[in-house]
């Protein structure tokens, strides 16, 4: 087995650290996976002295950060396998999306990756994953065809769409086992129409009501979304937007250039951008689309789903915070593939308030005012649901867990809790108590 770190040896600390800056995990034992068989030690020498399991790839989705227990660090295991002739991937616990969309982009195909390809492939998936192209294909979660797994007891199993422990993985992930590898399938994407396009202050309220009303009569092919951004007046912010507050509308459409920028007309008709990239634009490029940040960073996060078309007007006053609203939808609200525990299908809207460049330790409590503010503001269509793969830090209880999903199916993924898991081993994550 590879070498099990403790809190006092010198690569502790590196081999804990992850993405997200704001706090980490602080287990007694780290165990460096370099495959499955010491996945399956870890957790067989976690069940044995009865220490909780915590899991991470590459630390974006870090939930309440454990003091104690043992984390298993999947970073190594990273290995992607396209196989063209079924266009489906193989791709092991700690891989990125990136790794996948260069391996699919060889064949011409493309995962449902989302708007960073540095976060976790798998760990993405098996929580819903709404993607670039999610209106067009669905959630990422719906293209999941096999999983290698770890079970509470030690067991390293082949999980097929047959069994309720399938269904019970993908969307409830790590709460029944460490998965060491799944089997996705891919679609047929190289290219898009598809960017960003960035305006000015001035022109934030009628780019908001702009975006939304043209949300409303879309074909399944556009998927979009809109951020309202204040950029610091810093050196380090990109020059068109240091000082600035800007709202950036992100495009992604498969149906072809000049249907795409035919549809586009109206967005563009809503004030002159400062930055305007929407092209033709190969899927490998698609991470310029968000421009999510590379480098690891302080953050805070609060969303909720909502179940129709809201008036955005309020976001305008939302000044200290980012803002981002998805168009879901489409593809999303009809599940394609075998069936899943992924919830809240029927949301047309997902809204999402980020607290960015925050330092560690940051006490998160004196920056909800502000995210609460903008969630009632949304109130008239919140839905009450929420995203597991969005749910960050302090929010990642199980009573916020509980939102992820549909009632009913939350108390399946309890009773199979108890089946699978009846000690709760796998509980520093996104936790769904046993019944
Ligand atoms: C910048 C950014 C952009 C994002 N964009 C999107 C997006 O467009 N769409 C979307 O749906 N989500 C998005 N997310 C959310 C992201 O999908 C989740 O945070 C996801 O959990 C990150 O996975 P990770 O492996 O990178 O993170 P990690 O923090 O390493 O993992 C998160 C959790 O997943 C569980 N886990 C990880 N690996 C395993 C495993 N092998 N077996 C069992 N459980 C495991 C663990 O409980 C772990 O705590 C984004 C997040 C960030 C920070």
């Amino acid at each position: 087995m590879t070498s099990i770190l403790h809190r006092d040896d010198s690569a502790y600390d590196a081999e804990r650290s992850g993405f997200q800056l704001l706090a980490a995990h602080e287990p007694d034992l780290i165990v460096p996976a370099a495959g499955p068989d010491d996945v399956r030690q870890a957790v067989t020498r976690a069940a044995a002295a009865d220490l909780p399991v915590a899991v991470q790839a590459t630390g974006h989705g870090l939930p309440v950060a454990a003091t104690g227990g043992l984390l298993i660090t999947t970073g190594r295991m990273n290995a992607v396998r396209v196989d063209p002739a079924t266009a489906t991937a193989r791709v092991e616990a700690g891989a990125t999306w990136e790794r996948v969309i260069e391996e699919a982009a060889r064949h011409g195909l493309a995962p449902l990756s989302g708007s960073s390809p540095a976060v976790g492939a798998v760990s993405y998936t098996l929580g819903g994953g709404i993607g670039l192209l999610a209106r067009r294909y669905g959630y990422a979660a719906d293209q999941v065809r096999a999983l290698d797994v770890v079970t509470a007891d030690g067991e390293p199993r082949h999980v097929t769409p047959d069994s309720d422990l399938f269904w019970a993985l993908v969307g409830g992930r790590g709460n029944f086992g460490v998965v060491t590898a799944m089997e996705i399938g891919l679609v047929p994407v190289s290219m898009l129409y598809g960017g960003a396009l960035w305006y000015d202050t001035d022109h934030l309220e009628d780019v908001l009501r702009t975006w939304a009303e043209w949300t409303g009569s879309l074909p399944d092919e556009m998927t979009s979304s809109i951020a309202i951004i204040p950029f610091p007046d810093v050196p380090q912010a990109p020059p068109p937007f240091r000082g600035r507050r800007v709202a950036h509308v992100r495009v992604a459409y498969t149906g072809g250039p000049e249907e795409g920028e035919e549809l586009l007309r109206p967005l563009r008709a809503a004030g002159p951008r400062l930055v305007d990239t929407v092209g033709e634009l190969p899927f490998t490029a698609s991470d310029t689309i968000h421009s999510d940040p590379k480098d690891p960073a302080g953050y805070f996060a609060t969303h909720t789903l909502l179940g129709a078309r809201p008036e955005l007007d309020a976001l305008l006053d939302a000044r200290d915070v980012v803002v981002e609203v998805r168009h879901l939808g489409g593809a999303l609200a009809k599940p394609q593939g075998h069936p899943n525990s992924v919830g809240n299908r029927d949301a047309a809207y997902y809204a999402g308030v980020l607290s960015p460049r925050l330092a560690p330790g940051t006490d998160t409590g004196a920056l909800r005012p502000a995210h609460d503010r903008v969630m009632r503001a949304l109130e008239p269509w919140a839905t009450g649901g929420c995203v597991l793969n969005f749910l960050y830090g302090d929010n990642a209880t199980p009573d916020e867990v509980r939102k992820a999903y549909e009632p009913e199916d939350y108390e399946r993924l309890r009773r199979l809790k108890a089946e699978w898991d009846p000690r709760n081993l796998f509980r520093l994550n996104h936790n769904i108590p046993p019944a």
